[in-house]
């Protein structure tokens, strides 16, 4: 039976939970295998080739790559998943055909955990699918390409227009109701009667800064919206507490976590994972 060799290359990657998850998830499919480190600072590129040597090689079964590799590895790859292409990151390594490919699970991973938090609460939001994305960075580009290929209407809200305007031009060709907000309250204000939903990409409330949140003090939440915090750590962020507070349904980015873990360990292994497993080891 084959060994998997799996492993996560980022910088730092001192509290990743991806060897927890992806350890239980080995266990769960009763497969032979590993998760390992595998820290790369931000300017060593000869690291990097390296390391893909060793998938290209048979010695590593796939690989994740978080930050700041993201974008840093596409050169070095064979091919690339439309998913990755269409949002410049790649957070998936695998062999296919003898061709390092490189995929972007980030995506898939928030839109079915968002179905899932959503169909939990029976919301009526597939109606009036009206979305504001709080950032622009890296997680909002995957955040984004899902929610318009889910038909979508997505506002981006980011301090730095620029930004912004960026990653609207990233996906201009596929024919979204995509625009830019300014973050500020009274920007923001005109739409909160329109939002159904509203996703933190910043990492304003992560821990230590645990007390931080982008929403802005000064203005109510939508009444009628559910919140989607992409921050896991902590469980529950300053802004998930509030929109609680003010009776909305709200969630922190756990789910998305496991979940774009679990599809990257089915690409690797063609094994299907039980989705509560994870989440109970995870959280236990
Ligand atoms: P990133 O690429 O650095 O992007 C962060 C975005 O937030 C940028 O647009 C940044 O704008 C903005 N921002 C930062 N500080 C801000 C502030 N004080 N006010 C307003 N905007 C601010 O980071 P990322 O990779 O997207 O990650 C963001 C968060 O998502 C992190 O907390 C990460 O842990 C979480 N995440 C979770 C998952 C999951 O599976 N649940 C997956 C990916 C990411 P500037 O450029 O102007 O600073």
């Amino acid at each position: 039976m084959s060994i998997f060799h799996l492993g996560l290359i980022g910088y730092p990657l001192g509290h990743s939970l991806s060897p927890k998850i992806h350890t239980a998830a080995l266990k769960s499919c009763g497969l032979d295998g590993n998760y390992s480190l595998y820290p790369i600072p931000p300017e060593d590129m000869q690291g990097l080739e390296t390391l893909l040597a060793c998938l290209r090689n048979g010695e590593i079964t796939g690989l994740n790559v978080t930050i700041p590799h993201k974008q840093n590895v596409i050169p070095l790859l064979d091919e690339l998943t439309l998913a990755a292409k269409a949002i410049g990151a790649v957070n998936t390594i695998f062999v296919q055909n003898g061709k390092l490919t490189g995929d972007n699970t980030d995506a898939p991973g928030f839109i079915s955990d968002l179905k899932r938090f959503l169909s939990d609460r029976q919301s009526s939001i597939e109606n009036q699918k009206s979305a504001l994305v709080l950032g622009a960075g890296g997680s909002a580009c995957a955040v984004v390409y899902a929610l318009i290929n889910d038909g979508w209407e997505v506002r981006v809200a980011a301090r730095h227009p620029k930004q912004a305007q960026t990653l609207i031009d990233q996906f201009s060709n596929l024919n979204s109701r995509l625009s830019f907000v300014e973050y500020q309250t009274t920007s923001l204000y005109s739409l909160i009667f329109d939002l159904s939903l509203v996703v933190n990409t910043t990492p304003l409330g992560m821990s230590p800064n645990v007390e931080a949140s982008p929403w802005p003090a000064d203005l109510a939440f939508p009444r009628n919206a559910v919140v989607y915090d992409l921050i896991y750590n902590p469980r529950e962020t300053t802004l998930v507490r509030d929109a609680r507070a003010a009776g909305l349904s709200a969630t922190t980015g756990l789910g998305m976590l496991i979940e774009q873990a679990a599809l990257s360990f089915e690409i690797w292994t063609g094994c299907k994972l039980p989705r509560n497993n994870l989440y109970k080891t995870v959280v236990e």
